[in-house]
C-alpha cells in the first residue's frame, strides 16, 4: 500500500512534469554583435519576457547573431521565432527586393520598431579622413557579413558607382573585433550602422584618437530622395571621445520583425512584456530613452503587424 502510494505520487509528479514541459514555449529573438545595441534590446525584451514565465510558461531567450539580414535569414528558415533588422531589410525581405531578390518572405511581419540608427563612420584621427569621400584607398572595415551594415555599405557603394575595390583594404570584421583592430592601426575606419551610444564605438574612442565622419553628398540625398526608408540622421556630439560636435549623416531604424507561422501568444507576450513595462523598458539603454508607443507601432514598418500585436494595441486603443 505504501509502496503503491509512493509509486502514484511519484507518477503524478512525473505527469505533471511532463505537462508543465509539454505547455513550456521558447521563444528566440535574433539579435546582433554583443558590443551593438541589438543585442541589449534582445536582452531587454526577454529580461521582461521571463518575469511572467510562471504565468505565460514562455520563456525568451535573445543570442548573439550577425544582425539584420543573418536574423531575417533565420526567420524565414524557420531558425528564430523573432530577430531585430533595420527597417532597409525589412521592407526589403518583405518586398523581395535588392539583395532579397528571389528571397521575398511573404510571411515576414512586423512587430514594432526600436531606435534609429544612422550609419556611422568612425575614423582614426590621423587618417586623414573627412569625408565619407576620403575613404577611397583607405583600410575600411565594411561591416561582417550577414550584416546591415555590410548589406547597406553595398547600397552606398553602388548610389556612388564604387564597389569595396575602392578601398585598400575592405575587411568584415564583426563588430566587437574592429575597435582594437583600428586602433592597433590595422584600419583607418570602421563603418557601423547603429544606434548610440554603443558598447564597439565606446571601445574605439577610448582606445585611440578617433572621430566621426559625416555621410552626405549628393549621392545620399539621392538615396533619401527615392527611399522612404531613409532619413536625414543626426549622431550628437559628446558621445564618444573625439567627436564633441554632431555629425551628419543618414540613417533608418531598429525593427523587430517575426514571421505569420510564429503563434500569436508569444508575440503577444512579447509586446505586452515590453509595453506594460514600457517605462522600465526604457531606462534599460540610453539610445531607448525617447521611444514612444505610438510611433513604434506604426512608423519604419513594412511588412503587415503581426496578429498577436494586433491584438495587443487594439486591446489599449492603440489601433482600431
Ligand atoms: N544594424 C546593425 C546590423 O544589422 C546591428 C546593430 C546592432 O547590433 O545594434 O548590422
Amino acid at each position: 500500500m505504501k509502496t503503491l502510494l509512493k509509486f502514484s505520487l511519484a507518477a503524478t509528479l512525473a505527469m505533471s512534469a511532463v505537462s508543465v514541459q509539454a505547455e513550456e514555449k521558447f521563444i528566440t529573438i535574433g539579435t546582433g554583435g554583443q558590443t551593438g545595441v541589438y543585442y541589449v534590446v534582445g536582452q531587454s525584451i526577454c529580461q521582461l519576457v521571463n518575469r511572467d514565465t510562471a504565468k505565460t510558461q514562455i520563456k525568451c531567450n535573445a543570442p548573439s547573431t550577425g544582425a539584420s539580414v543573418a536574423n531575417l535569414n533565420a526567420i524565414a528558415a524557420h531558425e528564430m521565432d523573432m530577430g531585430i533588422a533595420q527597417s532597409d531589410w525589412q521592407y526589403h525581405a518583405y518586398n523581395g527586393s535588392s539583395s532579397f531578390e528571389n528571397k521575398k518572405n511573404d510571411k515576414l511581419r512586423a512587430v514594432f520598431s526600436i531606435h534609429p540608427e544612422p550609419f556611422t563612420v568612425m575614423a582614426r584621427a590621423d587618417a586623414n579622413i573627412a569625408t565619407f569621400d576620403d575613404l577611397k584607398g583607405k583600410r575600411v572595415n565594411v561591416g561582417d557579413p550577414g550584416s546591415g551594415t555590410r548589406a547597406t555599405m553595398n547600397v552606398i557603394l553602388a548610389a556612388k558607382g564604387w564597389t569595396d575595390k575602392v578601398f585598400k583594404v575592405a575587411s568584415e570584421l564583426k563588430p566587437a573585433e574592429m575597435a582594437s583592430v583600428m586602433c592597433d592601426n590595422n584600419l583607418e575606419a570602421i563603418t557601423y550602422n547603429v544606434g548610440h551610444p554603443n558598447g564597439a564605438l565606446k571601445e574605439a574612442a577610448a582606445s585611440c584618437d578617433t572621430k566621426l565622419v559625416p555621410v552626405t553628398g549628393e549621392a545620399i540625398d539621392k538615396l533619401i530622395a527615392d527611399h522612404s526608408y531613409y532619413a536625414k540622421a543626426v549622431i550628437p556630439g559628446g558621445l564618444y571621445k573625439g567627436s564633441d560636435d554632431p555629425v551628419e549623416t543618414f540613417g533608418v531604424y531598429a525593427t523587430l520583425v517575426t514571421s505569420s507561422d510564429v503563434d500569436a501568444d508569444k508575440v503577444y507576450a512579447v509586446v505586452k512584456a515590453v509595453f506594460d513595462n514600457f517605462d522600465r523598458f526604457k531606462r534599460l539603454h540610453p539610445a531607448f530613452e525617447h521611444l514612444k508607443a505610438e510611433d513604434m507601432i506604426k512608423n519604419a514598418l513594412s511588412a503587415p503587424l503581426h496578429e498577436g500585436a494586433v491584438r495587443y494595441y487594439k486591446e489599449r486603443g492603440w489601433i482600431q
